[in-house]
């Protein structure tokens, strides 16, 4: 293949993004943007957020939609950043990733960010909702007894399954993904309940909890996320690891999608392969591996079926995030897909199937867009 982003029909063909967040509002001073530039804490002040695989993927990706040159320097950049606007800068950067549907998760420090409908006229593309089952717990907890948890959360979960697009979990983050396959009982969720709102309630922390709010989520028969490797200093990696979702997978009809999953995207690829209700996706690992991202999207499609395969940026904060992680997951699949039809290994309609699959029809078939 001569150039295989055009060949493949890569530079046209529009994404589906079934994980993000939103933009945060208003300007964003050096600081600000070197902590959302990072999964981390904010790094320390003499480290550059820019030195990193990153760094030099908003520099190569976004500068030139700053109107500057490919790889342009940090400095320059966030000057003509602060000169163009944050709107004037959203615009250009969620535009340029030609995304046709946001599924976006709502469940994290939402009033820092635009509004979906702020976000969609910003992109001028469609946004559908993703609830979290724990925020929702945590909502409704405030304001009832222990006797009345399981159903009043139950309910909840339920009554926003009617208008959301998905439903999706951090279990991984509060009590690790080794999670029951049936759900606790009526007594157990009332006794787990009355012990967490007697010691001040707020977090949703506890395993009986936890797992009640998710198999309350799995009941509605949505789409389920689940938060899986790659991700902040809050969480312990291995116990974010999906193998452990294994036999929740196993037991229920619902379709579950394993969000990130770096380091552990073989593992993930494997549940996907075994199981038909699983799907994967490496959104967050991509923007953050920068020119790696090939890599890591090879070892992806190494054993999970071309049909369980999404896309997603996990863009919080920063429009650069959304506008890397676009680019990176186009020019990734041109190498890795477009590479197997000049080994020989695929035809060019093969390729294009692939792609097609990979950037938006996997998620329309799953989230029944
Ligand atoms: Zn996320």
């Amino acid at each position: 293949m001569a150039d295989p982003v055009t060949d493949l029909g890569l530079a046209d063909v529009a994404l589906v993004d079934h994980h993000c967040h939103s933009v945060v509002r208003g300007p964003v001073d050096p600081s600000r943007f070197a902590s959302l530039a990072t999964e981390g804490d904010p790094p320390p002040p003499d480290a550059s957020a820019f030195d990193s695989m990153l760094g030099l993927a908003i520099r190569r990706v976004c500068a030139p939609l700053l109107d500057l040159a490919p790889l342009a320097g940090a400095d320059d950049y966030l000057r003509r950043r602060a000169e163009l606007g944050a709107d004037d800068v959203t615009r250009r950067l969620l535009r340029s990733t030609r995304t046709e549907t946001y599924l976006v998760d709502t469940g994290f420090r939402a009033g820092e960010l635009l509004s979906l409908a702020e976000l969609a006229a910003a992109a001028d593309a469609r946004v559908g909702e993703v609830v979290r089952l724990e925020a929702i717990a945590e909502r409704v907890a405030a304001g009832c007894s222990a006797a009345a948890y399981a159903s009043a959360v139950s309910d909840a979960i339920a009554a926003a399954a009617t208008s959301a697009v998905g439903l999706k979990s951090i279990a991984a983050y509060r009590v690790g993904l080794d999670l029951p396959a049936r759900p606790p009982d009526a007594g157990a969720v009332a006794r787990a309940a009355d012990r967490w709102l007697t010691a001040g309630g707020a977090r949703l922390d506890d395993p009986v909890l936890v797992t009640h709010a998710v198999h309350a989520g799995l009941a509605t028969g949505l789409p389920l996320q689940f938060h899986t490797g790659f991700g902040d200093a809050d969480e312990d990696l291995h116990r974010a690891n999906p193998v452990l979702l294994a036999p929740l997978c196993r037991a229920v009809a619902s379709p579950v999608l394993l969000l990130h999953c770096w380091p552990y995207h073989r593992e993930a690829a494997w549940l996907a392969h075994v199981l038909p209700n699983v799907y994967l996706d490496v959104g967050l690992a991509i923007p953050y591996v920068g020119a790696r991202a090939h890599a890591v999207l090879a070892e992806t499609l190494e054993v999970a079926p071309f049909g369980k395969v999404l896309y997603s940026s996990d863009a919080f904060g920063l429009p650069e995030l959304y506008a890397v992680a676009a680019a990176l997951f186009r020019r990734a699949c041109a190498r890795v897909v477009g590479g197997l039809v000049d080994s020989g290994d695929a035809t060019p309609d093969d390729a294009r199937r692939i792609v097609t699959m990979v950037c938006g029809e996997n998620a329309r078939r799953v989230y029944g867009l």
